[in-house]
Formats: structure tokens, sequence, C-alpha cells
């Protein structure tokens, strides 16, 4: 049996020279204040047992990681069509990269790089009902935690600089692939990123997806099989934006990262991990929680293949 806790506590220390090679996300201005030197790493098991060791309980801009849950919204209620608006393959260019979308007439790669992400939103606005407490009940029920919050601070910080997320969303609705208001849809992106939620908290939202669909703290099963295979799939391939590759080759599992510097892993059947570390490398991925998830794959021998 592998000592979880004992393998944490190691790691907290093993990345401490890793410390100071990223860089905090500044391009949210309400981001570059973060302490850059923070680091958590939480794993939950399948039957509900958490360890944690260092900042594991602070709660974090979730930022990208919150489009593996607006995803599996948006995929209870619309099934398979969603992959008539979107992709599933690899993008190989920066998250909010331009380049392809008008190349391939505004249908985004995939659903976890920034274009792929305000489509699904779209989809979800579509639907009756408050888009936001859609997402924040979803978080609160999935993190099992009732007072989780969207930071309005981060959120107007990001509304009023989202220039390029602007863009591709117009760019997209001239391709007729975005239906809704797009300052609407601005707005409820930007809360959607800015949950605050901590690694613990994403460890437990993560579970779903390592059970097959079910989890054993919520007692349901919260998406079906197929969708959580379909949705650890893309993350394997998707996750890491146009690092994927090389994270796929030091980590082993589907990940999903923020740039937050929150870093979401999953190894199906066993477990999920969740890493907090606010420097990023230059993709935008968290540099220290790579490090630690390479390190926690290898001492415990966790890993897809
Ligand atoms: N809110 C961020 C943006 O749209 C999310 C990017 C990320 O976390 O990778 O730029």
């Amino acid at each position: 049996m592998t000592n979880y806790q004992l393998v944490l506590d190691y790691i907290v220390e093993a990345v401490r020279p890793q410390f100071g090679k990223g860089k905090v996300a500044d391009y949210i201005p309400a981001l570059a204040g973060v302490p850059p030197r923070k680091f958590g790493i939480a794993v939950c098991t399948m039957d509900g047992q958490i360890f944690k060791a260092g900042d594991a309980d602070e709660g974090f801009s979730v930022q990208s990681i919150s489009k593996l849950f607006v995803l599996q919204l948006v995929m209870q209620h619309f099934g398979n069509m969603i992959w008539t608006r979107v992709g599933k393959e690899p993008s190989g260019d920066r998250f909010n990269s331009m380049l392809r979308l008008e190349q391939e007439q505004g249908i985004p790669r995939n659903p976890f790089i920034n274009p792929g992400a305000l489509v699904i939103l779209d989809l979800l606005q579509s639907l009756k009902g408050d888009a936001y407490q859609r997402i924040r009940n979803y978080l609160r029920f999935l993190s099992m935690n009732e007072t989780l919050d969207s930071n309005p601070t981060v959120a107007d910080s990001e509304f009023n600089h989202a220039h390029v997320n602007r863009a591709l969303a117009h760019l997209m609705k001239g391709y007729g692939n975005i239906h809704g208001d797009v300052e609407a849809l601005m707005e409820i992106y930007c809360f959607q990123c800015a949950m605050e939620m901590s690694c613990v908290e994403l460890a437990i939202a993560g579970l779903p997806l390592a059970g097959g669909g079910y989890s054993r703290p919520h007692e349901t099963a919260v998406i079906s099989k197929s969708q959580a295979k379909r949705i650890n799939s893309v993350m394997l391939t998707c996750g890491m934006y146009d690092s994927v590759g090389s994270f796929a080759y030091r980590v082993g599992l589907p990940a999903k990262s923020g740039v937050g510097g929150g870093i979401l892993a999953v190894a199906p059947e066993k477990l999920t991990v969740c890493t907090w570390g606010p420097e990023l490398d230059a993709y935008g991925n968290s540099y220290v929680g790579t490090a630690a998830l390479e390190m926690f794959t290898e001492m415990t021998h966790t890993s897809i293949s």
C-alpha cells in the first residue's frame, strides 16, 4: 500500500528548488499579485480518502480548470452534438491563439483552448435559466463546499482586459459558431474562470472522472461512464495546451491546467491529484505543479501506461 501522505510531504520539500523558474500570469492584472512561491498538493482516492500537504486548503483562481466542469454540464444536456461545434484534436498553438480559427471557419480545435471553452459556454447559455447559478451550483456540489464562489475582483479584472477572448468570440460569431451575445458570454466566462477552489476541493470535484462517472463521496453517478471516458481522453490529448505531449511523457495522466497555477490530474479507477503553484512555464502550465506531478507518478507508479 502506498503511503500517500509520506509521498506528499516529501514532494512539498523536493519541489523547492523549482521556485523562481516560472512566472506568475500577469495578463490578468488581478492575478499578478498572487504570492509566487505558494505550493499545495492534494490526493483524493476512490474511497474518498484525502491526503494533502503545503497550501492544499488555500483557495486559488481555477481559471481554465473550470472548462472541465462546464464541459460536463454541457455534455449532460447536449450529448454528442457538441462535437459538431468544437473539435477534439490538440491545437499545437497557445490557449488563446486565433491562427487556426480562421483557417478552420470558426470551429475551435478542442473544448479546452479558449475559443472551444467559449463555444461550450455559449451552449450552456442557450439553456433556460441562469448559467452563472448553474456553474456555481455544480462546482459547489462537486467540491462539497456550499460557500464556494467566484472572486469578483479577478472576474472584473479579466473582463476589462479580455480583448483577445472577445476577438475570438467575435470571429466565431462571424462564422455562426457563437449564437448568443458576446458581451454576456464574456461576463460569464470571466466569472467561471475566477471561481476559487483549493487543491483539496478540486481533487474531490475531479473524483467522478476517476470513477467512471461515479463518486463515492458524492454517493451518485455524476456523469455517465462514457462521458468520463471521453472527457479523460480529451484531457489527455488537449488538457495541457501546446505542451500536452511533454506533459504526458513526464506525468502520464490526463490533466487540466489553469493560468491560476492549478493542475488537476486523473488516474482512472485510482485517484485524483491536484497541485497549485502560481509560477507558470512558457505554455501557461504551472512549472512547480508539473514537476510535482512527475515526482508523484514516478514515486507511486500511478499512470495510465
Ligand atoms: N481566463 C483565462 C483566459 O481566458 C484562462 C486561461 C487559462 O487558464 O489557461 O485567458
